[in-house]
Order: C-alpha cells, then structure tokens, then sequence
C-alpha cells in the first residue's frame, strides 16, 4: 500500500515516524511518501523567537533528509497544487503527480488576511521560518534607522510595532519584543524612550480559547512589560507604515505584524472537499474527510468534532497527538482492522510571554510565572529529542 502524507509538521511527521516503525516492527514494505514545500520541518512554535533574534537558525528547522534517514519514509519536496480524490492523485505545481493508496491532508494553515484593504501587501506574516527572518531583519533595520535620525517623530514611528491579533502568536510575538527591545537599542543605538508596540484584538479579551483567569493574566503580564492594548479593535485598512481602525483612529508604525487569523490552504476546497469557513476540511471523529474512504485529514487544516458539538482548538500540543493517533489508524487500514476514534484529550494551554514568563492552565490549573517556562521548555526538548530519535 502506498500512504502518503501531505505537509511534514507537528502532525505529519508524528504520523510519518510513527507510521513507519509500527510497519517495519511488522515486517510490512507499505510504502510510507512525506511531502513538503519545505525542504525543512519546522518549529512552529518557537517562530516568535527567530523574529526576536532569541533562536538560531539550526533551532528553528530540521532538514528532513538527515532527519528522516534511519527511517523508511520517503521525503518528496514540492508545493502541492492539486488533489484528484476520483483519480487517487496529488499533482504538484511543476506538473509531478503521485498516486496513493491513503491519503492524509495535514497540510497546517496559511495567514488569514480577513480582505482587510492593504493588510496582505503592508503587513509580515509570522506563520514559516522564512516570515520570522524576515521580520527579524525588518525590526534591526528600523531600529537602525531610527539612530540614524534625529527627527523625534519619524523614530517613534521607526520604533513602534503594532500586532493585529491577540491569539498565540500575536501575544508571544508581542511579550518576546518587549523584552528583546532593549538590547535592539543598545545594539543599534536607537533611544529606548521611543520604542512602543501596540496590540490590537477584535474581540473583548486576548487568548479567547484560554481559561477566562489565564487570558486576563496574560494581559496584565503584557501590560506590565509595555505592550499597549486594544481590545475590541479591528483594522479596517492598511496602508504602508500606517494602521486604520473601526473607532476611526489611525496608527502609525513601521512595523506591521498580521497575526489576525488562520485559514486552511485555499488547495483543499479546490480539490473538492467539504470544509468549514475558514476552508477546514470536515473530517468524523476517525478523522477520515467527509465522503472520502481512502482520505485523512488532521492538524490546523481539518475540522475535528471534539465531541461536544465543537472543534478541536489549532494547536501544536493537539496537532503532534493527532499525528500519533493517525498512525494507529493507518496501521489499523493497512492490516484491515476497525480504527479507533480519536478523543482529545485537553491537557490545558500554554503561552510564553517574553523570556521570563508565562501564562496557562497546565492539565486545567491555573499558573503563571517561570516554572511555566521551564514547564515549556522541557515539552518542546522532549518533542526534539522524538523526532531525532523517533523510537522515544
Ligand atoms: C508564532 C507561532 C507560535 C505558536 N505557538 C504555539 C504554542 O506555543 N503552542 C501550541 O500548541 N501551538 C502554537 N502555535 C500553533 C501551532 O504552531 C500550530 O497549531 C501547528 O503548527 C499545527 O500543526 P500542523 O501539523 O497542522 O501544521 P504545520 O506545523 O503548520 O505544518 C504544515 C506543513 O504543511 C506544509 N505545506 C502547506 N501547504 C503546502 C503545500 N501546498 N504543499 C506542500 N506542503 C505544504 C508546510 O510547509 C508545513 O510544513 C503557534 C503558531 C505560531 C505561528
């Protein structure tokens, strides 16, 4: 059988490693495909640091031919176009086409843009190590530039950096800045008085899918390191160096960061699936898509019934336990048993906010404070050390 896995991230390489020792442990030659735009997989989730200059490159990316090496699965690099599910083909952009058996869509989820005039053309994304870099490189040379003049009101706009949307990556982006500022005006020599970050939110709190307590707090630690925020505060219209809002007033900033939202990759409603509004596709509580026996999806880019009349939250710590269960179920396939259905299992959230702190409701108990970032740490070290050695 021939199983291949559409995007290498938390989830499908979890479902790739997985996959291929639980067949090779079997003595099975399925054939186990991992394909990426990328040539990389990448740590999504430390993003907000490579934008801050906190994290070097061979910490944010791991090639993925050294990585998957000792394994069977076979790495296929190229920016998918297409899936015919009546044909059982995925066609790239450069005309290749692969033929499967099974099919998982774990494709993640690109920046949602809202068609807000001039946010897509003014504004950095911070969803791949490319836009983190980019970023990164962005807030030095404006910083730069703010030493280089004298004029008080041309650096505060050099110097102020507003973030739309107050979700994950908007407020560990946010609380990252505020502490890596400091050092960027040493460094340049821009004055530290003028530097400001603003982040605005659309809705009442920030971290919404958080425990009320949690969010609250988050905003208070946010506050406390001099992030100003603006809640109930959408964008109307972007222009360049320049943020209108629903109030009618106007922010100026060099630096616009777009974390407002998430949409599953445009490719999957054109393929013909069901997805949801913001272009999920709809999967059962087996995570096989709507209509599609030979067809998974999982990760940001599905709609996973949580079992309670909702969705599963888009989240790394879900997308990595997808990930494992789907490659319980594609053995269960592969040797024609009954899949188990998948259940979530809620071990609470957690967000980073600077280098000091951290806010969230581990295993549903609220808790702020270092150890939470220790508490961090250790879960990402231990997701390194399952990919590096994938029998962990
Ligand atoms: C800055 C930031 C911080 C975050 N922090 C946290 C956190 O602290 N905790 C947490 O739980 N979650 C966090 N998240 C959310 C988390 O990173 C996502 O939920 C997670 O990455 C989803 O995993 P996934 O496998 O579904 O998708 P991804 O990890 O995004 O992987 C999708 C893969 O598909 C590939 N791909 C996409 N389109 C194509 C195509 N057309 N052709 C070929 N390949 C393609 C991509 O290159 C990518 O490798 C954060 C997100 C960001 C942006």
């Amino acid at each position: 059988m021939q199983i291949i896995i559409l995007g290498a991230g938390y989830a499908g390489l979890r479902t790739a490693l997985d996959l291929d020792q639980m067949l090779r442990e079997r003595g099975r030659d399925d054939k186990v495909v991992l394909v990426d735009q990328f040539s990389y997989h990448q740590i999504v989730q430390i993003l907000h640091l490579t934008a801050t200059d906190r994290s070097p490159q061979e910490k944010a990316i791991y090639e993925l031919t050294p990585l998957l090496r000792k394994t069977s699965v076979e790495f296929v690099q190229g920016h998918v176009k297409l899936v015919v599910p009546d044909q059982r083909e995925v066609q790239f952009d450069d005309g290749r086409v692969l033929t499967y058996d099974r099919l998982v869509l774990a494709l993640g989820a690109e920046t949602d843009f809202r068609d807000v005039p001039g946010a897509r053309e003014h504004t950095f994304p911070l969803r791949t190590y490319q836009h983190a870099v980019r970023l990164r490189d962005h807030l030095i040379a404006q910083f730069e530039a703010a030493a280089r003049t004298n004029d008080p009101v041309e650096q505060r706009i050099l110097m102020t950096t507003a973030v739309v949307g107050g979700g994950y990556t908007g407020c560990q982006f946010s609380g990252e800045l505020a502490g890596w500022v400091s050092e960027l005006c040493q460094r340049t020599g821009a004055p530290r008085g003028h530097a400001r970050i603003a982040l605005l939110h659309r809705n009442p709190r920030l971290l919404e899918h958080f425990e009320r307590s949690s969010s609250l707090e988050a905003a208070r630690v946010l506050d406390q390191l001099g992030v100003s925020i603006y809640l109930d505060t959408s964008v109307t219209s972007v222009e360049p160096h320049l943020l209108r809002v629903n109030d009618g007033r106007i922010l100026r900033a060099a630096t616009l960061v777009w974390a407002g939202g998430i949409r599953a990759p445009a490719l999957l409603a054109n393929s013909g699936f069901v997805v949801d509004e913001i272009g999920r596709v709809l999967v059962d509580r087996y995570m096989r898509v709507h209509d599609q026996a030979l067809v998974f999806a999982m990760g940001d880019c599905a709609a996973i019934p949580d079992g309670s009349g909702s969705v599963v939250p888009s989240t790394a710590s879900y997308a990595m336990r997808q990930g494992e269960h789907m490659a319980e179920s594609l053995l269960a396939e592969v040797m024609g048993r009954a899949p188990r259905s998948y259940e979530p299992l809620k071990l609470g959230e957690l967000v980073s906010l600077g280098p000091k702190d951290a806010v969230g409701s581990p295993l549903g108990l609220p808790a702020r404070g270092y150890p939470l970032i220790l508490l961090k740490k250790g879960i990402e070290q231990y997701y390194r050390a399952s990919i590096e050695s994938p029998s962990l």
